[in-house]
């Protein structure tokens, strides 16, 4: 085996676990290259099928692209896809976009409220219908209890704190200093009612391993990633007004790849060009311990 079969040999054990102990399983897809990497990883473990729903929170403020290729890919694979948003916030304009809230509240508002409420299944659900070809609310309203996260160790400071199965109260909340131990691959999966844990099957994956994996299985990713002639791209995909893309010349994965390697970008962090991140004095753990992803 090399070091990208072990990779994905666990990966697809923690998912086996995950479906062997939670009844009420979901997987969220960001839409991004490693939640994708996820997707593919789902569908290996369960022999092509994937057997939970994959929830999309969707701010509405999204690249288009990445929601033409969401649908696509939905449509061509059969995924059960699930949407949820915080319809209200929207409603009434309190978001960084409108120019009403920063941009702490507005990722708490588009991002953390909407996915907590529709993990506990608060706030309605959009299910795609593939006979209709359109989305229609969800009559499944049952907590998730289990949720796949597509987190990765080296990607930012407060994903490095994660454990493979990362408990989460029944806010959401997420105590950093009170988390199971993992030894030997023995994990605690049994948690108080109404909680919810975070199982993150790419914990252990790196930047390059996920791009060589993609080429190794030929994964489709949005094409937002890749230079479109005018020397920038994307390296991490997010809502339009908050992620700017990098300096770089890298047409397709191979060039990634290659452009990873000569540690042009070691010294530039994966997530320099998501600006929310920085606001309020680098709050992206404060984020994620209210339940951001
Ligand atoms: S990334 Fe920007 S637009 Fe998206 S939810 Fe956060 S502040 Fe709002």
């Amino acid at each position: 085996m090399d070091y990208l079969d072990k990779l994905e040999a666990h990966s697809i054990y923690i998912f086996r676990e995950a479906y062997r102990e939670f009844k009420h399983l979901a997987m969220l897809w960001s839409i991004g290259k490693d939640s994708t990497v996820l997707l593919y990883l789902a569908r290996k473990a369960f022999f092509g099928h994937v057997p939970f729903p994959l929830i999309h929170i969707d701010t509405s403020f999204k690249i288009p692209e990445m929601i033409e290729y969401r649908n696509k890919l939905a449509r061509e694979l059969k995924l059960k896809l699930i949407v949820g948003q915080n319809k209200e916030a929207l409603k009434t304009k309190q978001t960084f976009p409108d120019d009403n809230v920063d941009r702490i509240t507005c990722c708490k508002l588009l991002k953390t409220e909407a996915l907590k409420n529709t993990l506990s299944g608060q706030f309605p659900r959009y299910r795609l219908d593939h006979e209709l070809g359109v989305f229609v609310e969800d009559q499944d309203k049952e907590t998730y209890t289990g949720v796949i996260v597509g987190v990765r160790a080296d990607e930012e400071g407060s994903r490095s704190k994660e454990r493979y199965f990362s408990p989460r109260d029944k806010n959401s909340d997420w105590d950093i200093g009170d988390q199971p131990p993992e030894l030997w691959n023995q994990f605690k999966t049994e948690f108080a009612l109404k909680t919810h844990v975070r199982i993150h099957p790419l914990l252990d994956w790196t930047e390059l391993n996920i791009w060589e994996y993609i080429d190794r299985e030929n994964i489709p990713v949005v094409s937002l990633y890749f230079d479109n002639d005018n020397g920038k791209r994307y390296r991490s995909l997010g809502c339009y007004p908050c992620t700017l893309p990098i300096d770089s010349t890298a047409k397709n994965v191979k060039d990634i790849i290659k452009e990873l390697k000569s540690g042009k970008l070691k010294n530039i962090a994966e997530r320099s060009g998501r600006a929310q991140d920085k606001d309020g004095g680098g709050t992206l753990e404060e984020l994620r311990r209210e339940g951001y992803m």
